[in-house]
């Protein structure tokens, strides 16, 4: 909380920007909201209807300057002109995330990765919820923690949280903080720097202390260095489908997760209903945290049972003439494709490709000489996927359009075969984003 503060702008008019602005608005500070794009109508219809002051496709620096403190959202980065001043001028800026928990005193389960945080965070929220808790759920994934503290009261909230988020926390104190795995990601905003990325994600334990959890992914190797670096009050759990922690959760003789907290109580797992050994750490890390918030074992068993995959992420889609369709295409690097291959149990069709992020394919070449059988390029640079798979797979083609892919994918595959959109990419050359460029992809199939 910062004291006597009366006066604050909100940088970005988004999901959080805007969710920040109407608890803002709600708390009796003076807002005013600043956007150097132009604000999508629902936000704008949003803030009007608040009495909220904006302004759009320009920052004011004057009255920005003027503020007691800022919140950025966390799409701008660090070095634009206004941060710079701001930060000169030691006006102090916060994230959404931060300022939202100023007004909650829900106990929070605060989720991060680089991939399964969504996943991890709704299947939380779920066996939470399936507990008997009452529970919300919010944060990166679509619906702000802010606009959740200003519109829903409740005992317990999972909340998702990016990095760029916890770049601008000061106390945000979760309860039980999360980190499903740290891979390469976003390094354009760390200045290539993958240890000012790995801290980021850590700060998500900044403010923890002995009462709280930290569960994280022991076969992680970033993580394992970083837990050893001793920095952390939380008490520290791990999950891992290999050796067998002290506390934890992990694959018992039986083939079944096997959790033991307190180093007595303990409790076994038999079905998941996602499928792959990335949902079995995502299952591992949402049981974890709900056996701690006190939900009973046979409901945390069901609840894992029962639940409905995401959509775009290893979504199945269609089954044609024996082919099997599967939508992963929240996949946007090579560790989430990596674990969608792995998970392939019949000969694959392998849909690849868009805006690459600096990718190294060699990661997948084991994988991909073991599972694919043809590959089907679909985005504007294919050059390293030519050169990382020419000569092993036979069959390499080259698409422009869903429609294409999808057809060729489909005349490559036989029956008892899989089509699998794993793009290991970004979308933004052919599609708007990656929900646009997974409906396409199940539009084209069911056209077929
Ligand atoms: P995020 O919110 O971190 O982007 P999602 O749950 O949306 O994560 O999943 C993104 C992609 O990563 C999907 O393709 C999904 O199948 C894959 N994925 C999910 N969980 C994991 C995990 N624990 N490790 C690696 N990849 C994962």
């Amino acid at each position: 909380m910062i004291a006597n503060a009366k006066y604050i702008s909100i940088l970005g008019a988004g999901e959080s920007g805007v969710g920040a602005a109407l608890l803002a608005k709600k708390e009796g500070y003076r807002v005013f909201v600043s956007d150097l794009n132009q604000i999508k109508p629902e936000f704008k219809k949003e803030l009007i209807d608040n009495e909220i002051k904006f302004e759009e496709g320009k920052h004011d620096f004057v009255r920005i300057l003027a503020s007691d403190f800022v919140i950025k959202s966390p799409g701008i980065p660090d070095k634009v002109l206004i941060i710079k001043e701001l930060k000169d001028q030691g006006t102090p800026i916060i994230s959404e995330i931060e300022f939202a928990s100023w007004y909650t005193k829900a106990t929070i389960v605060a989720i991060t990765g680089s991939n399964g945080k969504t996943t991890t965070t709704v299947l939380t929220h779920h066996l939470l919820s399936r507990g008997g808790h009452d529970v919300g759920v919010a944060g990166n994934l679509g619906y702000s923690l802010a606009r959740m503290v200003a519109q829903e009261d409740h005992d317990f909230l999972v909340v998702e949280v990016s990095s760029f988020q916890l770049d601008d926390i000061k106390d945000f104190k979760p309860h039980i903080a999360v980190i499903v795995n740290i891979t390469p990601d976003h390094l354009d905003r760390y200045n290539y720097n993958m240890e000012e990325y790995i801290a980021s994600k850590m700060r998500i334990t900044l403010n923890q202390d002995e009462d709280d959890f930290f569960i994280y992914n022991l076969e992680d190797p970033i993580l394992q260095k970083e837990v050893e670096k001793n920095n952390i009050k939380a008490k520290v759990l791990g999950f891992t489908t290999r050796d067998q922690p002290n506390e934890g959760a992990y694959i018992n003789e039986e083939n079944k997760i096997e959790i033991t907290l307190n180093n007595h109580e303990t409790m076994t797992i038999d079905e998941l209903a996602l499928q792959g050994r990335h949902n079995v750490h995502n299952s591992m890390a949402a049981a974890l945290s709900a056996k701690l918030l006190k939900i009973r074992k046979e409901s945390i068993r069901d609840s894992l049972a029962n639940f409905d995959s995401l959509e775009h992420r290893l979504e199945p889609v269609l089954d044609i003439h024996g082919i099997e369709f599967v939508n992963d295409s929240k996949a946007t690097n090579v560790n989430s494709t990596y674990f969608a291959l792995e998970s392939m149990r019949k000969p694959t069709i392998w849909i690849v490709g868009g805006v690459d992020k600096g990718n190294d394919y060699s990661q997948l070449s084991e994988l991909v000489k073991d599972k694919v059988k043809a590959i089907v390029c679909l985005g504007s640079e294919n050059a390293k996927i030519h050169a990382e798979f020419d000569g092993h797979i036979e069959n390499i083609v080259e698409t422009n359009s869903m429609d294409d892919a999808v057809k060729m994918a489909y005349q490559l595959g036989s029956k008892g075969e899989t089509v699998l959109l794993s793009p290991a990419c970004a979308s933004f050359d052919l599609f708007q984003n990656y929900e646009d460029r997974g409906r396409q992809f199940k539009q084209a199939v069911r056209k077929l």
